[in-house]
Parts: structure tokens; sequence; C-alpha cells
């Protein structure tokens, strides 16, 4: 038989599936793979649920049903003052297929791609089957700052686009205004575009705010933002995504989207309508009970004796495992705590891609109900402490 396709085929299942798996095997709490353990809004489930009666269930129009495309372009000015038009918007079956139908609607092979590290587990995949070369940037921890010299380094002639994702996973990093004009001063140096994944965008704590890239000075014509009702509704599932995108580009990221997916679920788009269009006390409201159970979560795994990093928006947290004087790396840890302890993590080298990464640290998601954050604390506490540090503590 002659091979498949060899990138693929030399890809790995990815590491949310492995570690979902690996929490179901065992039994454990599942702080790995980011999704909330509650639903999101019931006005929003209950739109969509009508939405199945009133024979709307065919085809939807490919570039998303009218009233989601009205919406989001009403949110990004209501939230960021951008003056998008609706045909501006593609809808997309979650931000997973806007990434990859982003990328396809600019890269042709040999085109250079500026990514940052630690980065998301699709974006590399999908950039290098589009023929296209990553050039890959690395944040360093605890505080994550973006090298600036390292980053215009990775630019030259060959650079098409930029794939930024802010407010950050697994990070929690979310980038600073200075950075942002850092980035788009070298996007016009270069006459290079930006993908900008902010499915965070609402998610984000401690007075900092989230910025679109696409908001700064000549950024409206070369950069898309990427949005995603999975995390500002807490609908996984769902797998509603949307891209605004300049009217330039609008309409060839909506060919991509129409020879990948071509449309997603109508019920579900007419749904995220309306939650886009909430009060804002909605989004604040989200992003206030996710901040409680960061520190929450945050404060647990200090008392287990982690160093937890700073986390300004994303629903994740990065632990240092080194004080637990654990013998291994971040994969053999997050096992080992699922084994052993009932509790999943996500090992951060997941994301990351060039050599040697740091191999100490690992993810957790506190996207969850309050007692289950604390089962959690107590499964590592049982198994991590000694009673006299229990004692003591
Ligand atoms: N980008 C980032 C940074 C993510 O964390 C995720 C998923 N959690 C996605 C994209 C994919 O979003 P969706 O589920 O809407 O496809
Ligand atoms: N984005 C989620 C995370 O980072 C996972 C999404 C997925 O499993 N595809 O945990």
């Amino acid at each position: 038989m002659k091979p498949v396709n060899s990138q693929l085929a030399a890809l790995g299942t990815t590491i949310f599936s492995v570690m979902s798996a690996l929490a179901v095997e065992h039994d454990a709490i599942n702080l790995g793979q980011g999704f909330p353990d509650t639903d999101g809004p019931q006005d929003v489930m209950k739109a969509a649920a009508a939405a199945l009666f009133d024979g709307r269930n065919q085809y939807p129009p490919m570039p998303g049903v009218p009233e989601l495309r009205q919406a989001v372009a009403d949110h990004d000015r209501r939230f960021y003052g951008i003056a998008a038009e609706p045909s501006q918007v593609v809808v997309t079956c979650g931000a997973t297929e806007a990434i990859a139908a982003c990328l396809m609607s600019l890269l042709n092979p040999g085109d250079e791609v500026v990514l940052i590290e630690p980065l998301y587990d699709t974006y590399l995949p999908v950039v290098r089957l589009l023929g296209a070369i990553p050039r890959l940037v690395r944040l360093d921890p605890p505080d994550w700052t973006l090298p600036r010299a390292a980053l215009a380094a990775a630019f030259g002639p060959c650079t098409k686009a930029l794939l930024l994702n802010t407010p950050m996973n697994p990070t929690g990093k979310v980038f600073s205004a200075e950075e942002l004009d850092f980035i788009a001063a070298l996007l016009a140096r270069y006459d290079a575009y930006a993908v900008c994944d902010e499915v965070y965008e609402h998610l984000v704590f401690d007075g900092h705010r989230h910025v679109p890239l696409m908001t700064l000075p000549g950024m409206g014509e070369r950069v898309m933002r990427i949005g995603s009702a999975g995390k500002t509704f807490s609908f996984t599932g769902w797998k509603v995504g949307y891209v605004t995108a300049p009217a330039t580009l609008a309409p060839v990221v909506a060919k991509a989207h129409q020879n990948l997916t071509f449309a997603t679920a109508p019920n579900l788009q007419r749904a995220v309508a309306l939650g886009l269009g909430k009060d804002e006390s909605y989004f604040l409201d989200l992003a206030a009970a996710l901040q409680a159970k960061r520190d929450r979560l945050a404060a647990g795994l200090e008392t287990v004796g982690m160093a937890v990093l700073p986390c300004h928006g994303s629903y994740f947290i990065t632990a240092d495992i080194r004080p637990l004087g654990f013998n291994g790396d971040d994969v053999a840890f997050c096992r080992h705590i699922t084994e052993a302890a009932r509790v999943t993590a996500v090992p951060v080298t997941a994301f990351y891609d060039g050599p040697e990464p740091p191999r100490h640290y690992a993810r957790f998601a506190f996207c969850k109900q309050d007692a289950v954050l604390d089962e959690a604390v107590a499964r590592l506490a049982a198994h991590f402490l000694t009673d006299a540090d229990k004692r003591r503590r």
C-alpha cells in the first residue's frame, strides 16, 4: 500500500484526548483538558433548543446565519470599538476550524509563519500541512515576557503571518499594550498578516484588559481575530467559532471554510447570537467567577507544595512541580498523579516543539465547581503531604 500523509501519520493523538482517556480509566478528577463542568447560561441553552423547532434545520448560509454574523460585528464594536460589517464575519466549527481557515486563507507553500511557544497543539500541524515554514519564538517562565529581539529576528522577507494567542493557553499571559505595539510595528514593517486566537478574550483577571491586535493603528487591514462560544459561553461541545477579518480577507477565509466544513449547526449559531448580545454583567461575572476559582485552586496547589505561576487570563494555571521532589518529568508527573492521586493535569511540554523545553510544569484547568477543585486539592494533599506536613498546615 502507498503511504498515507506522512505528516499526519507521524502526529501523536492530542494530549487532551490522551489525558482525558487516562482520567476516565483511573476515575480521576480531570483538570487536564479545558472544559467547564457546568452548563453555560440557561437562556442561551433554551434559545438553542427552541431554534430546533422552527424549521431552520437544513444547511445554513455558508459563512454563518445572519443573526450571528450581525451579533459578532455588534459584539466587536461594543467591546473593542471595531467597526466591522457582518460581511466581515465568518462562522466556523469552533475556533479550531477558524484557525485552520485563517491560515489556509493566507499561506502558500514556502511562506514563513512566526509562532510563539508554548503554543496550542493544532497550530504547528496546520502550518506544516499547508507547506508553510514555522519560525518559533519562545517565551520563558515565570513571566513569559515577549523576547523582542528574538521576535524581530524571526521576521524576514518571507514572513507571511504571525499567529498570536492572547489571552494565552497554557501560560495565562495577557499580552501587554507595549508588546502589542511592538508586534504591530513588525507586521507593518514586514507587510505581514496576523491570525489572533482570542478565544479567552472574556476570561481576563485582576484588572488586566484584553486588547485585540486588530484595534491598533494600521492593523485593521492585516489582522483577523478569532472567538469561540465554547469559552465565552461555556459550551465547548457546541463548536461555534467566529472570525472577524478585514473586508478583503473575509471572503478568502469563507472559501477555506466552504471547503473544510461549509457550516456549523444553525440552532447553535442562533443561540450564540443571543449570548453575544447579553448585558456586560454576564461577561464580567464570568471573569469574576473564574478569577475566584483560579485563586481557590492556586491556593490549594500551593498548600500541596507546588509553586503556582501568575495567571492573568484563560482558565489554566501552570504549576512548578519541582518543590514536590517528584522523580520524573512533567509527562511522568501528570500520569503519576492521575494514577496515584486520581487528579489529572496536562504536561506543559505538550505545548512545545523546539528543543529543550522546560520539563517541570503541569497545567491545571480551574473551570470546575468549587467542590471539585477542593476535592482535587484534597486528593493531591493526601498523596503528597506527610502526616507531619498536614499537622503543620
Ligand atoms: N485556541 C485555544 C488557545 C484553545 O485553548 C482552544 C480550545 N480550548 C481552541 C483554540 C479551540 O477552540 P474551539 O473549542 O472553539 O475549537
Ligand atoms: N483547548 C482545550 C485545552 O487547551 C482542549 C481542546 C481540545 O481538546 N481539542 O485544554
